[in-house]
């Protein structure tokens, strides 16, 4: 089902009672979401993701415009018309029922044509549980179950009624790292099988970039950037984004354009820049970007040497540096480096050449949007 809001806004009263004041949960969106991907919302706590998945469910009604599922205008349909299956980060299962009385719940109340015999819920909640796999579980008593357990079954119950679109509300918060990491492919897997448009509340960037078909990243209630994850990590439209996508984080300098050459200090590390006029910039460079060269532009102090796993990451000063120090990751490992003694290494001079698509130009403006360079 493919999902398009236009000019989408949800605003709620403030609590300042006497001031007649209004918080801008959502503002303006217009975006389509594509049938049949699984979509990532993406953005800081308090961004307007949760608002905006109660806004397509229709938990939450719209201050001003649409909600369309393929053709219909949804805007004004209640939730239970939607034909949306919600789970959401407290697995909310009824403590007193096993799993299959948890998961054929949402069927009871089905009317009319639409009314199923025993049997055939029955036969609805085997489906579901074999889809995520947990039938040998159906006569269990959700305290008997771990979290993961516990999240599949949630998510069986969204899925028993064969929702148009599925829709996940932080569905691993409550799991540990290594169960959020199995449940996260889990996820994948059911959304790929089951074909149906999934969109994936988090604000973990590091877990939508590994399963979303596309992402959508949130900022103040308002749309940044939409896109493959890839996509957006590789060409991210301003600074935010730039920040956001990527562990550890992208690298932040002052810079400057000046007579066709990008400036970080003193160091030139782009020359021959066209069309762009002389001006003080944000330059930002992923850490992945930068290439120990003893001919490269950037004159940096290194500070010390971090090994993890397969990552040598190289932490440096440059005076031009927005926090304290800069973090390059190398790819060669140390020995390629000499002894990296720690004692020997701290103030060690060392240069680096940066690669062109890692390196990113922003305005200083108030958003900080990208300038795009021609240049060496
Ligand atoms: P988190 O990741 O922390 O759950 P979020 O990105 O899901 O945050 P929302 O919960 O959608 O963000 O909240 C967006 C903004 O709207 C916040 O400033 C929040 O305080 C405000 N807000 C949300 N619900 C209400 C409400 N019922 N009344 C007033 N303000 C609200």
């Amino acid at each position: 089902m493919q999902v398009t809001l236009k000019q989408l806004t949800k605003q709620f009263p403030s609590f300042h009672k006497k001031k007649n004041e209004f918080v801008t949960a959502v503002h303006d969106f217009n975006l389509t979401l594509p049938d049949g991907k699984l979509i990532g919302l993406l953005g800081p706590s308090g961004c307007g993701k949760s608002t905006l998945l109660n806004l397509i469910s229709g938990l939450e009604t719209a201050s001003s415009g649409s909600i369309f599922f393929g053709e219909e205008d949804v805007t004004n349909l209640p939730p239970q018309n939607r034909g949306v299956g919600l789970v959401f980060q407290n697995y909310a299962l009824y403590p007193h029922l096993t799993v299959e009385e948890n998961i054929v719940f949402p069927l009871g109340n089905l009317r009319g044509k639409d009314k199923l015999t025993k049997e055939q819920m029955h036969q609805r909640a085997l489906e579901v549980a074999r889809f995520v796999q947990i039938e040998e579980l159906l006569d269990r008593k959700p305290a008997n179950m771990s979290g993961g357990q516990q999240q599949r079954v949630a998510i069986a119950r969204a899925l028993v009624k064969m929702p148009r679109l599925l829709l996940l509300d932080e569905p691993l918060s409550n799991l540990d790292a290594r169960l959020r990491l199995q449940t996260r492919e889990e996820i994948r897997r059911i959304q790929k099988q089951t074909g149906v448009t999934t969109i994936f509340v988090t604000h973990d960037q590091e877990e939508a970039m590994s399963i979303c078909d596309q992402i959508v990243v949130m900022k103040k209630g308002q749309l940044h950037q939409t896109g493959k994850p890839q996509q957006v990590y590789d060409d991210p439209t301003n600074l935010f984004v730039a920040q956001f996508l990527g562990t550890p984080q992208i690298n932040v300098f002052e810079g400057q354009i000046k007579q066709g050459k990008l400036f970080v200090g003193s160091d030139i590390l782009l020359t021959d820049i066209f069309d762009v006029q002389d001006q003080a910039v944000t330059v930002a460079i992923r850490p992945e970007g930068f290439v120990p060269d003893p001919k490269g532009p950037m004159h940096a102090t290194l500070e010390r040497v971090e090994v993890m796993g397969r990552d040598t990451s190289l932490i440096c000063k440059h005076p031009a540096c927005c926090s304290e120090s800069f973090r390059s990751i190398v790819t060669d490992s140390l020995a390629a480096w000499g002894t990296w003694d720690e004692e020997k290494s701290q103030g060690v001079s060392l240069c680096f050449s940066i690669k062109p698509s890692k390196l990113f130009v922003f305005a200083k403006t108030n958003q900080q949007e990208r300038i795009r360079l021609t240049g060496k």
